[in-house]
């Protein structure tokens, strides 16, 4: 049996083992995987611990993504533009890390029937997770993309990374209505709205969106944010940050075990595990 897990700080209340051990015995996969809390300072000695104990790759979330850039002998084409690795694969003694935040995001697009190319996304936030579904949305060929951020140099940092598609704004109620009006697809990748943080002041820049146009919020606790419920009161579809959790998984599941697995039978019954799981 190979070994995988999660590691991060917190880290014990980490959906990632219920996810990947329904799709590993779903699939039929010789792998059993694990949640092992690992802090900020301690990341040199997992790496090391990794390798002797012989772990077949981990997952990474707070507060290692950065810090397991510069520790990879492989990088991926996403993790090296967004700078993260949440996915790494210990092979023959190397690090091949990985990042599936963009890639899983275009997944749940395509699989809400939402085309990327030339479409104009406007994208609430630009921390972490903003970055990686931002950039990789104008590397795949959106026609525009507006990230409205409280705090400009983070939105104007990822403008400078493709200029001519990426433009900051601002997070006022009319900069925020403005960037709405030539919206095909909105984004929540703030934490407003979230169990434990603040929610929107207030969502009039809703109805400044063209109607129909579909409405992501990544935020999966609550189920339905104070966003995504006023955006389904004026008719627009929306789908919250469930599908991009379970599509990361499969991606990095993917990635580990090298196999190509189908999205459309392996959600069902994830949903299903983290439904049963509910206390
Ligand atoms: P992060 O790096 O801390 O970024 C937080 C973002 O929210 C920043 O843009 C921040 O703006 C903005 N923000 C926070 N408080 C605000 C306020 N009071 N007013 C305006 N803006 C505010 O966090 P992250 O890792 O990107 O995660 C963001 C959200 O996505 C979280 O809710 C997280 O749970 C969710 N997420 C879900 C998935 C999934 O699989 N579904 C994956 C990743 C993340 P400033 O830059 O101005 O601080």
């Amino acid at each position: 049996m190979k070994k995988l897990c999660v590691i991060g700080d917190p880290v014990l209340h980490s959906k990632s083992p219920l996810i990947q051990n329904t799709m590993i015995r779903a699939l039929g996969l010789d792998y059993e995987y694990f949640c092992v809390l690992v802090k900020k300072e301690e990341l040199t000695d997992w790496m090391a611990r990794a390798l002797r104990e012989g772990w077949a790759g981990f997952n990474a979330t707070m507060p290692h993504k950065q810090a397991l850039v510069p520790l990879m002998d492989h990088l991926d084409t996403d993790a090296a533009l967004f700078q993260a690795v949440n996915t790494v694969c210990c092979r023959d003694g190397e690090f091949y890390g990985f990042n599936t935040d963009g890639g899983g995001f275009v997944r749940v697009l395509e699989q809400a029937g939402v085309p990327v190319k030339g479409s104009r996304f406007t994208v609430l936030g630009a921390g972490g997770a903003a970055k990686a579904i931002v950039l990789e949305l104008a590397e795949q060929g959106a026609g525009q993309v507006l990230v409205c951020n409280r705090t400009a140099e983070k939105a104007e940092a990822l403008s400078a990374v493709f200029p001519d598609r990426i433009t900051a704004r601002g997070f006022s109620p009319a900069e925020l209505s403005d960037a709405c009006k030539s919206a095909d697809v909105l984004v929540n990748c703030t934490n407003l709205g979230m169990i434990g943080s603040p929610s929107f002041e207030n969502l009039d820049f809703l109805q400044s969106l063209p109607g129909g146009v579909p409405v992501f919020d990544l935020i999966y606790h609550p189920e339905q944010t104070d966003l995504l419920a006023e955006a389904e009161d004026l008719g627009h579809p929306v789908t919250n940050g469930l599908p991009l959790l379970i599509n990361q998984a499969i991606l990095s599941l993917e990635h580990f075990s090298g196999l190509a697995i189908d999205p459309a039978a392996m959600i069902p019954l994830v949903e299903k595990a983290l439904d049963d799981d509910k206390p």
